[in-house]
């Protein structure tokens, strides 16, 4: 008698239970690894450990609060940390949510992730994703083993992030850390800080605070449905590659980089997006083998503006406020439209 009283308790319950993720709005989960689903061998280790090792379902039944905020549903796209990210995981992650957020009964997409190249994704998804609706892209500093571990956090505030009509059409957002930030501006600013990711001078979006979410501003530059890049059919990207400037530098890098097939080389450049002199001769003659050259700064802020004229005559593109490694996304994604230097500078001042 008891047993089937037991039963059908259960029933009522797993019936009410469904009933209430029926009626809550649905957030997909996509894992891509890091130290989010990070393991070490104590609490205490917060350096050393092994990320990407938990599955999704794990870091979601962690958290059992998410459950009362949205019916949330867990894909592992893969398990890697994020050191180890590809252009294919970046394309499967842009397709994923474009087929995910065209399905009415989606409200939004969580990207767990790892933090080393999270701005990249953020950047990507921002220039790829044909939609309004919000993709909040996470991670965390601590492994999922750890003593305040901060993956569970910001876990709980992505996914509210996801459901809220307030965090639509204001881009890719990045949360960690109880602070919103915009995915084409934020950048990892500390090696093991939790506080690692901040925007420089444009400053944050909002704040998470007594489990509200507070937008103050919204990022100005074209971003997902308003932007022109569609990568729904392309299975690959042009090569571009980074050159990091320094004191005695030269031209075997850009030689390298040209010899290897680079479409586009962005060159991280000193300042104002200044060129060595014996590394400018190089990159000249890139350009005049049909390499597009896009002058970034390893300042880590500002805008890379006209600086020598004869930049300008040698071909070079301003890369304007995107630090190098965003830079060389978008100029990857214009590389798939166009190789005219007009069109493509456009674009750096549009995106
Ligand atoms: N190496 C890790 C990764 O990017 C670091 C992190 O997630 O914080 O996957």
């Amino acid at each position: 008698m008891n047993f089937k009283k037991t039963i059908i308790a259960g029933m009522i319950s797993l019936a009410a239970g469904l009933a209430m993720a029926a009626d809550l709005p649905q957030v997909a989960i996509l894992a891509t690894g890091g130290t989010i689903a990070g393991t070490a061998s104590s609490n205490t280790q917060m350096t050393g450990y092994k990320a990407g090792e938990l599955a999704i379902q794990t870091l979601i039944d962690a958290v059992p609060a998410v459950k009362e905020f949205a019916d949330v549903k867990g894909e592992q796209i893969v398990k890697i940390s994020s050191n180890n990210l590809t252009d294919e995981v970046l394309l499967k992650l842009a397709k994923r949510c474009n087929e995910l957020l065209a399905d009415p009964k989606v409200s939004g997409v969580v990207i767990t992730h790892g933090t080393d190249t999270l701005e990249e994704t953020a950047f990507f998804l921002n220039l790829t994703v044909k939609s309004k609706k919000p993709v909040v892209v996470i991670g965390a500093m601590r492994p999922a083993t750890a003593i305040s571990a901060d993956g569970p956090v910001n876990l709980l505030n992505a996914v509210k992030l996801a459901v809220d009509p307030k965090a639509q059409n204001r881009g890719v957002l990045v949360a960690l850390n109880d602070q919103i930030s915009a995915g084409r501006d934020v950048t990892k600013t500390n090696t093991t800080n939790v506080a690692t990711f901040n925007s420089h001078d444009l400053g944050f979006l909002g704040y998470i605070a007594g489990g509200k979410n507070y937008f103050l501003r919204n990022p100005a530059m074209r971003h997902t449905w308003q932007s022109e890049f569609d990568v729904s059919k392309i299975e690959s990207l042009p090569r571009v590659d980074i050159l990091y400037s320094h004191a005695n530098d030269d031209r075997v890098l850009a030689d390298a980089s040209v010899a290897a097939g680079a479409k586009g080389i962005v060159h991280a450049g000193s300042g104002n997006g200044s060129v060595h002199q014996a590394t400018e001769a190089g990159l000249a003659d890139a350009v005049k083998k049909g390499v597009t050259v896009v002058l970034s700064s390893r300042t880590g802020s500002g805008i890379v503006c006209p600086n020598f004229g004869r930049y300008f005559q040698e071909g070079f593109i301003e890369g304007r406020s995107l630090n190098p490694q965003k830079a060389r996304l978008l100029l990857q994604l214009a590389l798939t439209k166009t190789n005219d230097p007009k069109e493509i500078a456009r674009m750096f001042e549009e995106y």
